[in-house]
């Protein structure tokens, strides 16, 4: 079985509709999806309608919350929660409106630096409940300021770049304690190797599980991830996070041998 388990879509950042990912999660030869937009569960059941009607793949209920931990920007995937759940929509809601305040605000920082763009500029799909950076960036590909998307960030957006705005999420415990409202599974999205130190007292929290395996993540250091998840008593994960630019979705996966465990938590028989 070959199961992808972080996935966003146009419903937040991606660039491939629920139905368009679908598609592409078949012809990558996915069995299991997880869709885990940020800051919003608005894709899954558009995506379990196009795999209902392609027979397949499987599609885990997901979501991507922003949230602080300490003052620093954490992202919890909260696994198996009902999409309509008040909790998450709550949270739903208040990033929506943080969201377009703040891309107003980087925005007027891009004018600042001489740039010229206009929030009108910045490409907004209809489905999209979630406007992220990626939307300025490429923003700023159209109207020509930068030649690449990579370069939008390397030059304006990237964490600590001259046009980003912190994303300001509720506490992390105010995140798990939501996905457990919604009856999901709480993991943590892409932990640096150093915030391991904080697994146990996530655990305390309700925590379940980190998520140790990326494509760009060294062998050494998913190893080291893994390791302290289990000293803190938490399962371990996997996703690529693909947002639909090459390569293509398929081209890596993690198996049941990885995530065996969330399966079991999910209710999934091995
Ligand atoms: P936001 O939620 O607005 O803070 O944007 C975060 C998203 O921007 C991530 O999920 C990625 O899709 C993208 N992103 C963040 N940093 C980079 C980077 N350095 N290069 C390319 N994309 C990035
Ligand atoms: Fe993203
Ligand atoms: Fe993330
Ligand atoms: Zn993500």
């Amino acid at each position: 079985m070959r199961l992808d388990l972080h996935l966003h879509t146009t419903y937040s950042d991606g660039l491939l509709t629920p139905r368009e990912l679908v598609a592409a999660a078949n012809a990558g030869g996915l069995d299991v999806i997880a869709v885990t937009d940020h800051d919003t569960a608005a894709g899954i059941e558009p995506a379990r309608a196009a795999a209902r009607e392609a027979g397949g793949p499987r599609v885990f209920a997901g979501a991507e919350l922003t949230c602080s931990l300490d003052g620093e920007e954490v992202h919890l995937l909260g696994y198996g929660i009902d999409p309509t759940h008040p909790a998450i929509a709550a949270f739903a809601a208040r990033g929506a409106d943080l969201r377009r305040e703040r891309l107003a605000a980087m925005v007027a920082r891009l004018n600042a630096l001489g740039v010229r763009l206009t929030v009108d500029d910045v490409e907004i799909e209809p489905d999209c409940r979630s406007i992220g950076r990626p939307h300025l960036a490429r923003a700023l590909v159209g109207r020509g300021v930068v030649p690449t998307f990579q370069e939008a960030f390397a030059r304006f957006l990237a964490d600590g770049g001259p046009a980003w705005i912190p994303s300001r999420g509720p506490d992390v415990q105010e995140g798990i304690a939501a996905v457990s409202a919604a009856g999901g599974v709480a993991v943590w999205a892409h932990p640096a190797l150093e915030d391991a130190r904080q697994f146990a007292r996530l655990r305390g929290l309700g925590l379940v599980g980190v998520e140790t395996l990326r494509p760009r993540s060294e062998p050494a250091e998913s190893l080291a991830l893994e390791h302290a998840a289990r000293e803190a008593g938490l399962l371990c994960t996997g996703g690529s996070d693909w947002h639909g630019a090459p390569p293509a979705l398929g081209s890596w996966y993690v198996t049941e041998r990885h995530v065996g465990e969330l399966l079991g938590r999910l209710g999934v028989p091995s």
